[in-house]
C-alpha cells in the first residue's frame, strides 16, 4: 500500500454508480434510440435477447424478465402452487422482501437463524424448522455469498421441498462448482440500480431449467395470459419493459470485470484489515467465490467507527440494521429480541465498507487507514 498521510482527507462514497454508468451511456443511448425507434417498450425481441443471455450466464435454461427481484420471488412461489396453509423457510439475515415473497402468497415464513460460517442460512436449523406444512426452502446469497446449496439441495430433495434460491445479491456468484442462480428449481434476481447487475430502473428475473415452470411466470407477468386476452389464471402487471432490457444487454458483458474489480477490493480489505482490535471479516466459506455485493465486517464498536468514519467523509452502510422479524410489519410472527441471535448480532455489529466497481486504489487506502487509526486508539 502506498503511504497515505496525503489522502486522509479524501471522501469516500458508500457506492459510486458513475463508473459503471458511464462505461455504458452510449450504448444505452443508441439502444434506447432504436427501441423508440420501433415503438418496442414492452415484451418484444430486446427482453427476449436479454433473457437468453442472462439464461446463458447462469448457467441455467430459461430466464424470464420481470419488474423487480421481489416480483421473481414471489410469481416463482406462486407458480409453484405456494399459498394459505404452507410454510417457506426463510434465514433470519436478509433484506425484507425474502419475507415479503412468502407472506404475499399467503404462505407463512418460518425463520431460522444464519450461521457464523457465511452469514448464510443455517442448513441445520432448516431442517429442524421443516414440518408437514413446510413446501420450499428460500436460502438468500446474502452480500454476494452463495448459502450452502449442496447440502440445502440435499435437504430439500430428502424431505420432498422445493428449493428457491434469493439470488438477488448473488449475479455470477459461485459455491463448490454451482452458478448462482443453477443450484435450485427456481432462482430470483433483482436489477435494482444498486446490484451487481443493475438497470436505470426497477427490474428483476426469474431463472430455472423447468419450461413448464418459465412458461407460468411468463403468464403471471402478463394477467395470467398465455394467448393474448386469453386469461387462464389470474396474473400481475410486472413485465421487464425494453428500455431496461437494453440496459442491461449493455451492461452483462461488462459483469464479469465489475465482480473481479469488487473481489480485488475485498481482497485488500481482508489483507489489510484482518486482525485490528475485535473486528470481524465476513466469513467466506471453502469452495465458495463470492461477488461482494457487500463487504460487512463486524464489530462491538460499530456506532463508535461508524461515526468516526463519517466524521472523515467516508460513508458505510448496515445492512441491515433491523432484522424483518423485528420489524413492526412481521410483528405478527412472533418473534422477540434475542430468537435469532446470530442474525441479531450481525444486524448490531456490522457495518458495511464502500465497495464498487470502479473504486480507487486511493479510495481504498483511506478507508483502510481511517479503520487502523480507529483501532490504534483504542
Ligand atoms: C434487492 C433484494 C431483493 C428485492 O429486489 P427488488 O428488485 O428491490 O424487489 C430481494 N432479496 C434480496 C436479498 C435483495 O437484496
Amino acid at each position: 500500500m502506498a503511504s497515505v498521510a496525503s489522502t486522509s482527507s479524501l471522501a469516500v462514497p458508500f457506492l459510486d454508480l458513475a463508473p459503471v454508468n458511464s462505461a455504458v451511456k452510449d450504448e444505452v443511448l443508441a439502444a434506447a434510440s432504436a427501441l423508440i425507434d420501433r415503438n418496442e417498450f414492452g415484451s418484444g425481441a430486446a427482453v427476449q435477447a436479454f433473457e437468453d443471455e442472462f439464461a446463458a450466464y447462469c448457467e441455467s435454461a430459461h430466464a424470464v424478465g420481470l419488474a423487480s427481484g421481489l416480483d421473481a420471488l414471489r410469481l416463482a412461489l406462486l407458480a409453484l402452487g405456494i399459498g394459505r396453509g404452507d410454510e417457506v423457510i426463510v434465514p433470519a439475515n436478509t433484506f425484507v422482501a425474502t419475507f415479503e415473497a412468502v407472506s404475499q402468497t399467503a404462505a407463512r415464513p418460518v425463520v431460522v437463524d444464519v450461521s457464523e460460517d457465511d452469514d448464510n442460512i443455517d442448513v441445520a436449523a432448516a431442517e429442524a424448522a421443516v414440518t408437514r406444512r413446510t413446501r420450499a426452502i428460500l436460502p438468500v446469497h446474502l452480500y454476494g455469498q452463495m448459502a450452502d446449496v449442496v447440502a440445502l439441495e440435499a435437504l430439500a430433495s430428502a424431505r420432498g421441498l422445493t428449493l428457491v434460491e434469493d439470488a438477488c445479491q448473488a449475479h455470477g456468484a459461485r459455491r463448490d462448482g454451482i452458478r448462482a442462480g443453477s443450484a435450485g428449481r427456481a432462482a430470483a434476481f433483482s436489477f435494482y440500480p444498486a446490484k451487481n447487475l443493475g438497470a436505470m430502473g426497477d427490474a428483476g428475473a426469474l431463472v430455472t431449467d423447468d419450461l413448464e415452470l418459465a412458461e407460468r411466470v411468463r403468464a403471471l407477468r402478463e394477467h395470467g395470459q398465455r394467448a393474448k386476452y386469453r386469461h387462464d389464471f389470474e396474473g400481475f402487471t410486472s413485465r421487464l419493459d425494453a428500455l431496461q432490457a437494453a440496459v442491461l444487454s449493455a451492461k452483462l458483458p461488462h459483469l464479469d470485470r465489475w465482480n473481479a474489480n469488487r473481489q480485488e477490493a475485498a481482497s485488500t480489505y481482508l489483507a489489510e484489515l484482518d486482525g485490528l482490535g475485535d473486528l470481524r471479516m465476513p466469513p467466506v466459506a471453502r469452495g465458495s467465490t463470492p461477488v461482494w455485493h457487500l463487504f460487512v465486517v463486524r464489530t462491538e464498536s460499530r456506532a463508535q467507527l461508524q461515526e468516526f468514519l463519517s466524521r472523515r467523509g467516508i460513508q458505510t452502510g448496515r445492512h441491515y440494521p433491523e432484522p424483518p422479524h423485528l420489524s413492526p410489519a412481521y410483528r405478527w410472527l412472533g418473534h422477540g429480541v434475542g430468537a435469532f441471535p446470530v442474525a441479531e448480532a450481525v444486524s448490531r455489529e456490522g457495518l458495511s465498507l464502500p465497495l464498487f466497481p470502479g473504486m480507487t486504489e486511493e479510495h481504498l487506502v483511506t478507508v483502510i487507514q481511517a479503520i487502523k487509526e480507529f483501532f490504534a486508539r483504542g
